[in-house]
């Protein structure tokens, strides 16, 4: 059965464009047709909503802030999460023009709505889209019928909070009226949208709906030209989660809307024109989106709500002059600690931001120079090396890099990681290196693998380069690759990734999942997380082996990659040498 794909051509153009429809399959497992339950207290707890909706007459695109500090903007019927509701009056200011795009029956009954809500104090956004199916006259309360709804990344939301003491201010200023241009944006709105670190960008294409996300950047990051032609605003797009719900939509319907906040006054710059994503030709990884304008709204002082700066997102790509932003070769470079998430007891992934883009190959290793003294006493000689363990985008150039890092008790610079590292630590990046990898890339940014089938042998901490090359291969689309992993471990609760090998075993039919259990017996896990793959008691031998590979031909478009310790390493070559593998790479994690 072919697999579902949530994605309109326009998407799919965009992916394949931009190389990432592998990315965007393995991030788009998150795209549902309601909102799940749990959901219900982030979405009705958003003290902003982002709506955008469309103008029934001229198709334009308008992006429409709701905010309240207590009180819901949005309310969540839990039968099917298939049902929101948005206080509208008392949450959008009452001359917003997302009044007169949804409002009265004619047209509630096809207005198409794009619904972000977003926290910007703990970075955290949802986003759905789906149609208004009840408003009044009035414009009281909107009912909308979810057709799509998914979570996203928080990686560029610049992170600001409403301060206390706004809990009893009414969120809008009635008194505030929109100056409506057909001619571009006022000096006062220009100053405003040049300077800001948000925007808010609403699309939409009518076979699936409109959209409402959020776009960061360090301020400066929105560009606005006039000339001839008339008003223009840029911006990069920034690499995210390659799905491209906004540019897919502007490549089959270019109507698109921009809206951008000053958080500190108030006032709001809503824009509505058609957009198109312009592309790097020399760098298909890079490009930007080009608004042109044909209406503005700017109601100064719209809220009443002050909010407080509290951090722009340590992500975001410094601003630098046109002619200066370029891809740099991978040289000594810092890195600072963005995320430490366990991934067994004594595991644990650490996930750097890099302010410039690094390129790498999935199963590749990074060496840092630590900020601490060596076991000797001297200073910047504690050198380690680990494998980078999380490899989406690394191909095209990323600004982030995951190690997964085992901590020896008896170790130096893993036990500092693990028990000392502070998020916003800093360590020096040396270089990135390595053979462990079957991916290539070629010069137009395609890549591909060098063998039909990939084996993948691992032992303790020595998962991490199976991990980055069976994530590369579906990441970047390499999906007829077929992999075998196995994994060998002395009890199922110190597997690295148990449960991301549990899922990939189960939904993707080339990737076979194998775990060989030193200290069990096979009634001991019978039940546990790892019996859901292939889990099997003891060291694997050649007969384990030799039937586990049996599907495979072995002698042609083979490869496979041994990492673990040295006696695990020496009998896994040998074995697989005797069944007639030609192609064994092995990398030893000691020096
Ligand atoms: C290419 C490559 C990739 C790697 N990838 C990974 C990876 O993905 N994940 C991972 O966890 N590791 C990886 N490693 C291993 C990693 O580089 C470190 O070696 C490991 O994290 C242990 O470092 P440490 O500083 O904690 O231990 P160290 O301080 O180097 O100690 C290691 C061992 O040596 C002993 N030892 C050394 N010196 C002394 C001394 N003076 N006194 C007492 N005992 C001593 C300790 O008992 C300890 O058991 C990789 C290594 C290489 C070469």
């Amino acid at each position: 059965m072919a697999p579902y794909v949530p994605f309109h051509q326009g998407e799919v153009a965009i992916q394949r464009k931009a190389r990432t429809v592998g990315m965007a399959l393995e991030n788009g497992a998150v795209i549902a047709t309601n909102v799940p339950l749990h959901k219900k207290h982030d979405i009705e707890s958003a003290q902003t909503v982002i709506v955008s909706s469309v103008d029934p007459v001229h198709g334009h695109v308008w992006v429409s802030p709701a905010m309240r500090f207590s009180g819901k903007i949005l309310s969540m019927d839990p039968e099917l999460g298939q049902a929101l509701h948005i206080d509208a009056p008392a949450v959008f200011h009452p001359t917003d023009i997302f009044f007169e795009n949804t409002k009265g029956s004619a047209a509630a009954a096809v207005s198409p709505v794009g619904v972000l809500a977003i926290d910007f104090a703990n970075r955290a956004r949802y986003r759905t889209n789906g149609i208004v199916v009840g408003s009044s006259e009035a414009g009281e309360r909107i009912d909308i019928h979810v057709k799509e709804a998914f979570p996203n990344c928080p990686k560029y939301i610049t992170r600001r909070k409403l301060p206390d003491n706004m809990a009893d201010v009414t969120p809008f200023n009635v008194a505030a009226v929109p100056i409506v241009a057909h001619s571009g944006l006022s000096p006062e709105a220009r100053a405003l949208v040049e300077r800001a670190d948000t925007l808010f960008l609403g699309t939409f294409f009518e076979p699936t709906g409109a959209d409402a996300n959020v776009r960061g950047g360090n301020p400066g990051f929105i560009r606005v030209f006039d000339d001839q032609n008339g008003t223009r605003i840029e911006f990069d797009d920034y690499r995210g989660n390659g799905m491209f719900q906004s540019l897919g939509n502007l490549d089959v319907n270019p109507r698109a809307g921009i809206t951008v906040i000053d958080f500190q006054h108030g006032s709001v710059v809503q824009i509505t024109g058609d957009a198109f994503v312009v592309w790097d030709d020399q760098d298909l990884t890079r490009r930007k989106v080009a608004l042109h304008v044909s209406q503005v709204r700017f109601t100064r002082h719209a809220f009443n709500y002050h909010w407080d700066l509290c951090e722009y997102s340590p992500y975001n790509p410094q601003i630098a002059p046109a002619h200066e932003i370029g891809r740099k070769e991978n040289s000594e470079t810092t890195l600072t600690l963005m995320r430490i998430k366990e991934e067994s007891p004594n595991v644990k992934s650490f996930r750097f931001v890099s302010d410039r883009t690094l390129h790498f190959l999935p199963g590749q290793y990074a060496t840092f120079v630590l900020p601490i003294p060596d076991r000797e006493g001297n200073d910047d000689t504690c050198v380690r090396s680990w494998t980078i363990s999380e490899t989406i985008g690394s191909l095209l150039g990323d600004t982030f890099l995951e190690i997964s890092v085992k901590r020896n008790p008896d170790g130096h610079a893993s036990k500092w990681l693990h028990d000392e590292a502070k998020l916003g630590q800093q360590v020096t990046l040396l270089a990135v290196d390595g053979h462990m990898t079957p991916i290539m890339m070629s010069e137009d940014h395609i890549p591909s693998c060098s063998a039909a089938n990939v084996l993948l042998f691992s032992a303790g901490i020595g998962i991490t380069p199976s991990m980055a090359i069976l994530r590369g291969l579906r990441g970047f689309n390499l999906n007829d690759t077929k992999v075998k992993l196995v994994h060998t471990e002395r009890t199922e609760h110190e597997i690295p990734f148990a449960g991301e090998l549990v899922r990939r075993n189960r939904v993707d039919p080339e990737t076979d999942v194998h775990f060989f259990l030193s200290r069990r017996t096979q009634e001991e896990f019978a039940s546990s997380l790892v019996s859901q793959a292939s889990a099997h008691a003891g060291y694997a031998t050649k007969d384990d082996l030799s039937r586990l590979l049996a599907d495979v031909n072995l002698a042609e478009e083979t490869v496979a990659f041994v990492c673990g310790p040295a006696g695990f390493m020496d009998s896994t070559t040998r074995i697989l040498q005797e069944l007639g593998v030609e192609h064994v790479v092995s990398e030893s994690f000691a020096f």
